[in-house]
């Protein structure tokens, strides 16, 4: 080894970074697998309407149960399949898996949608429309069943890129979602000119409500949605309190801990069953029930 290159050689190859590099191929490779071997689960959260306080949506949320580190969550994983190339793949099984179960609750809940998260790196791909529209043919599912999220990082890269697989999915007649809206700043003309359906408020909104039931940030995403016809969901609702407040300032739809937990699909067809009176969600009806 060439002295005085040493220093910036050996901390590239420093034992811990050695570790992690390995550490990383290791989880590449076993979330690979893990797309094979069936590891891949999909948890669903309810979407509740507030106007007919009924389930009208299930949000799927992605789990890989690990052999031996059980149940991982998405912040896990997600970027790491980003960064290794094949999230496309994960959410084209996301996709089936999401559209197969909502097509077995719409046999009794015939106005369910689901909602499924899309990743940017999606967007990178020419089949994206394709992979679309394939899942909901394949279970004779409207288009208007299912809601894709993305985030609002995807407002801000390349347009050239993102704008025709966007109206590609547009003109198939799926819902357009803006997770976690609030949280950077994307221009408001992006919203109409993607065909924007529905913004979600972040999270980190709904925990500073105050207890004057008042957000100005929130009021003004209410403002901005209801001017350009635009349906908004809050997530992350936990307490009675926020839930009030939230219908005040003209939240359509809410999401969170308060009414469920994700659950397991067996667990969420319980929900939609209502078979559980004792419980939060007891209080909720699917909208066939009470109309
Ligand atoms: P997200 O789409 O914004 O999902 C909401 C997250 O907030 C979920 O975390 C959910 O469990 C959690 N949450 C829901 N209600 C509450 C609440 O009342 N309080 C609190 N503290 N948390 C609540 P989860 O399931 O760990 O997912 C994290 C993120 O991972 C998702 O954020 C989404 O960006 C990503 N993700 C999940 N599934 C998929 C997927 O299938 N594909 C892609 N590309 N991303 C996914
Ligand atoms: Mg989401
Ligand atoms: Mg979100």
């Amino acid at each position: 080894q060439v002295k005085g290159n040493g220093r910036n050689a050996y901390s590239l190859f420093s034992p811990d970074m050695h570790t992690t590099y390995r550490t990383r191929v290791g989880l590449e490779n076993e979330l690979r697998q893990a797309l094979i071997r069936n590891e891949l689960e999909l948890h669903y959260q309810p979407q509740i309407s507030l106007s007919r306080n009924c389930v009208t949506g299930m949000e799927a949320l992605l789990r890989w149960r690990h052999p031996s580190h059980g149940l991982v969550a998405p912040s896990r994983f997600i970027q790491l399949a980003e960064e290794a190339g094949f999230i496309h793949e994960i959410s084209k099984w996301v996709l089936e898996t999401g559209c197969a179960q909502l097509a077995t609750w719409r046999r009794r809940y015939p106005e369910l949608r689901l909602a499924a998260n899309l990743s940017s790196r999606d967007f990178d791909h020419t089949d994206l429309g394709e992979t679309v529209s394939r899942a909901l043919v394949r279970h004779s599912l409207p288009a208007d069943s299912l809601e894709l999220e993305v985030t609002e990082w995807l407002l801000l890269e390349d347009a050239e890129r993102v704008r025709p697989r966007m109206q590609g999915l547009r003109d198939l007649g799926v819902g357009i979602v803006i997770d976690n809206f609030g949280t950077t700043c994307s221009s408001l003309s992006s919203l109409q000119r993607y065909g924007i359906t529905r913004l979600k408020i972040d999270r980190s909104y709904v925990k500073q409500i105050k207890t004057t039931g008042t957000h100005p940030i929130i009021s003004a995403i209410a403002g901005i949605a209801h001017n350009f016809d635009i349906q908004l969901t809050a997530e992350g609702v936990e307490r009675d309190d926020q839930r009030n407040a939230l219908a005040n300032l003209g939240c359509d739809e809410m999401q969170g801990f308060l009414f469920s937990r994700p659950v397991d699909a067996l667990e969420a067809t319980r929900i939609l069953q209502d078979l559980r009176p004792s419980s939060t969600v007891g209080r909720l009806t699917y909208s066939t029930a009470i109309s």
